[in-house]
C-alpha cells in the first residue's frame, strides 16, 4: 500500500491490523533506502518532524520526549549507582540525550546498526541527535546482539531502544539476547527494553516479560503515553539482577527544581511510580 498520498502519510503494519494513524505532511525532507531499512523524514502540520523506518513511525518532534525520558529514567532511577550505561539501537540520539542528563552516569556506550539513521538524524532531527554530542558517549556502528557477545560484567544499565521486532531488531526480543545482556551486566545491573503495547501486542508483551523473568530475579512491565504510537501507548520490560529492587520505588528521586533544571518534561518521581500500575485485564493476561 502507498503510505504517502495527497500530502498524508499513513502508517500501515501487519503488527496492528485493521487500524491506522495518519499525519498531514508539509514536506518530505528525506527519503532513502539504507542497507537495513527505508528511512523517511517528514515535516508534518501537527507533530513537527517525524522519523519513519520501514513505514513505521519511530518518533515525532511533539511527543518523543515521553518515550525517551521513560526508557532512560525508569531503569536509571531503579539502580543505586548507574555509572556505565549501554544503549542498543537509539539511532535518533534521543535516548543518549536523556541518559547523559542523569547526574550519576559517567560513561555511555551506544551500538546502533544503521549509520544512515544516525547521519539523517543529525541533519534533520537535531533536537534528538544532540545526544550524540555528549562527551560521556562512545558511539559504535554495529549489531547490538553481536556486540553483546563480546562484553562481560561491564555495564550497570542496558537500554534497548530498538525498532519493533522486524528485520535486524528481531534478535533483540529473543531469550538468548536477554541471556547475553545478563552476562554483560555488573552485579545488581538492570536492563530495560522497548516491549510493545498491550492494546495491540499482548503476545509480544507477555513473551518478552516471560523471557525477562526467566533470566532475571526481578522483572516488570511499565508503560508510557506516546500519542503517535499505535494505541497511544508503549511499554518497557525491565529486569534487575538485584533481587531487593522495588521497581515502583525509585532509588533516586528528583525535586521539581531538579526536573526543571534537567529539562525533564514527562518523567517525574510520581510518573515513575505510576508507570508500573497496570489495568486488571493486563495483570490477568501477564499472570501478575
Ligand atoms: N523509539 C523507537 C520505537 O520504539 O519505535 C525506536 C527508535 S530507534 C530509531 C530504533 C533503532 O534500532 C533504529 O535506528 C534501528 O536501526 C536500530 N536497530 C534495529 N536493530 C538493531 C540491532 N540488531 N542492533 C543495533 N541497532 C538496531
Amino acid at each position: 500500500m502507498d503510505t504517502l498520498k495527497k500530502n498524508w502519510f499513513t502508517e500501515v503494519c501487519e503488527m496492528w491490523p485493521g487500524g491506522t494513524f495518519s499525519f498531514e505532511v508539509k514536506e518530505v525532507l528525506h527519503r532513502e533506502k539504507s542497507k537495513y531499512q527505508d528511512i523517511l523524514v517528514l515535516d508534518t502540520t501537527s507533530f513537527g518532524r517525524v522519523l519513519v523506518l520501514d513505514g513505521i513511525i519511530q518518533c515525532t518532534q511533539k511527543d518523543e520526549f515521553s518515550y525517551q525520558e521513560m526508557i532512560a529514567f525508569l531503569p536509571l532511577c531503579c539502580h543505586k549507582n548507574p555509572e556505565k550505561v549501554l544503549i542498543v539501537g537509539g539511532g535518533d540520539g534521543g535516548v543518549a540525550r536523556e541518559v547523559a542528563k542523569h547526574p550519576l552516569v559517567k560513561e555511555i556506550v551506544q551500538v546502533e546498526i544503521d549509520d544512515r539513521v544516525i547521519e539523517v538524524s543529525k541533519k534533520y532531527l537535531p533536537f534528538m541527535a544532540v545526544g550524540f554530542e555528549s562527551p560521556k558517549l562512545k558511539l559504535h556502528v554495529g549489531d547490538g546482539f553481536e556486540f553483546m557477545k563480546n562484553h562481560s560484567q561491564e555495564f550497570d544499565v542496558i537500554i534497548t531502544d530498538s525498532s519493533d521486532p522486524v528485520g535486524p531488531a528481531v534478535s533483540l526480543f529473543q531469550e538468548n539476547y536477554f541471556a547475553l545482556m545478563k552476562s554483560a551486566l555488573k552485579p545488581n545491573g538492570i536492563v530495560c527494553s522497548q516491549a510493545g503495547t498491550f492494546w495491540y501486542s499482548m503476545e509480544l508483551v507477555s513473551n518478552t516479560l516471560k523471557i525477562c523473568k526467566n533470566q532475571f530475579p526481578k522483572a516488570a512491565y511499565a508503560t508510557t503515553s506516546v500519542p503517535t504510537y499505535p494505541s497511544g501507548q508503549i511499554g518497557f520490560v525491565i529486569g534487575s539482577l538485584d533481587s531487593e529492587v522495588i521497581f515502583d520505588n525509585p532509588t533516586l528521586s528528583f525535586s521539581r527544581q531538579d526536573e526543571l533544571s534537567m529539562n525533564l518534561r514527562y518523567y517525574s518521581t510520581d510518573i515513575h511510580k505510576a508507570a508500573f500500575a497496570l489495568p486488571t485485564f493486563v495483570k490477568n493476561e501477564l499472570n501478575l
